[in-house]
């Protein structure tokens, strides 16, 4: 049988090492198991220090397990002479866009990756133009890449990741230091590499209404995976999901608290849209 998981976890447990003499540190990555697979949007949801970037980290060997196994498309992490080949396959985006910006001219920067690659120069041309045109930033291929915004820059970074042409992509809260226009533009840019790119996308985030708009979503909660499902199913462990700091959606709240007063929204809110559509639809009736 085809094998369609891009990333597995296989029972992965990790520890940070620490100078001789100090106590050691607890697991940041309580065997886990985890499978990504072919196509997937994932989102990662948990409180600071669950080990949401030690997951990033280890999916394409930035670090490896201390126990257990990554396995990128049969290809495992341990095995130091698959690094290129891993990293080539699986990319990982980080939260500070101002530490992934390494040439000053914005295609010089999204060329670096394929360069290294020593691919030819028509290739590394079309490579960067194709990217630049993904994140709907090729406009700006020779702007100064410092001058740009959070979001525009965030933007530039994924840029330079997909221009490697990986198949699958972590991003490890990729909005979190960008104000609202710039969030919208880079969640906008990761839907669209997976919708309409198919690559496969894992995106770490604490915005609830980012992790809504997900196929899947893993909870993670003091190094272990505490839930995993639709975000249907994942949002009605609302109790649960308060109890490790976590919450629900805004809409899904909001549509809770006009059920409980006797509104008649319909059950599993979670969106804006739904919510917009199921009041549109209640005020259609009357
Ligand atoms: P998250 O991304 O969910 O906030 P992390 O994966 O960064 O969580 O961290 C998981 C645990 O590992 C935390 O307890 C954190 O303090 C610890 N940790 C993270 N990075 C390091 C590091 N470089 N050295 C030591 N401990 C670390
Ligand atoms: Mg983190």
């Amino acid at each position: 049988m085809k094998n369609e998981n891009i990333v597995e976890f296989q029972n992965v447990s990790f520890r940070y090492d620490v100078s001789e003499g100090e106590e050691q540190l607890p697991l940041a990555i309580n065997h886990v198991s985890l499978n990504i697979k072919k196509g997937d949007c994932v989102a990662i949801l948990g409180h600071n220090g669950s080990g949401k970037s030690t997951l990033a980290k280890l999916s394409n060997s930035i670090i490896t397990p201390t126990e257990g196994k990554v396995v990128v498309k049969g290809m495992d992490t341990n095995n130091e002479a698959l690094s290129y080949e891993i990293r080539k396959t699986v990319g990982v985006v980080f939260q500070n866009p101002d530490n992934q910006i390494v040439a000053s001219i914005v295609e010089e920067d999204v060329a670096f990756g394929p360069e290294n690659l020593g691919l030819p120069r028509e290739e590394i041309r079309k490579r960067v133009d194709d990217s630049l045109k993904a994140v709907d930033m090729y406009d700006y291929r020779h702007h100064e890449s410092h001058k740009l915004s959070g979001g525009q820059k965030q933007r530039v970074a994924i840029a330079g990741i997909i221009a490697m042409r990986p198949e699958c992509i972590f991003f490890d809260e990729p909005t979190a230091m960008l104000d609202p226009k710039g969030r919208k533009e880079v969640m906008d840019t990761v839907f669209k590499l997976n919708r309409e790119y198919g690559i496969t996308v894992v995106y770490i985030t604490h915005f609830m209404d980012e992790a809504a708009l997900a196929n899947r979503i893993v909870v993670m909660d003091k190094a272990e995976i505490l839930l995993d499902g639709t975000p249907k199913e994942v949002f009605e462990n609302s109790d649960l999901l308060k109890s490790v700091g976590l919450d629900i959606p805004q809409c899904a709240q909001l549509a809770k608290e006009l059920k409980k007063s006797g509104v008649n929204l319909p059950d599993n809110i979670l969106t804006r849209e739904e919510f917009t559509d199921s009041v549109l639809n209640l005020l259609g009736d009357k």
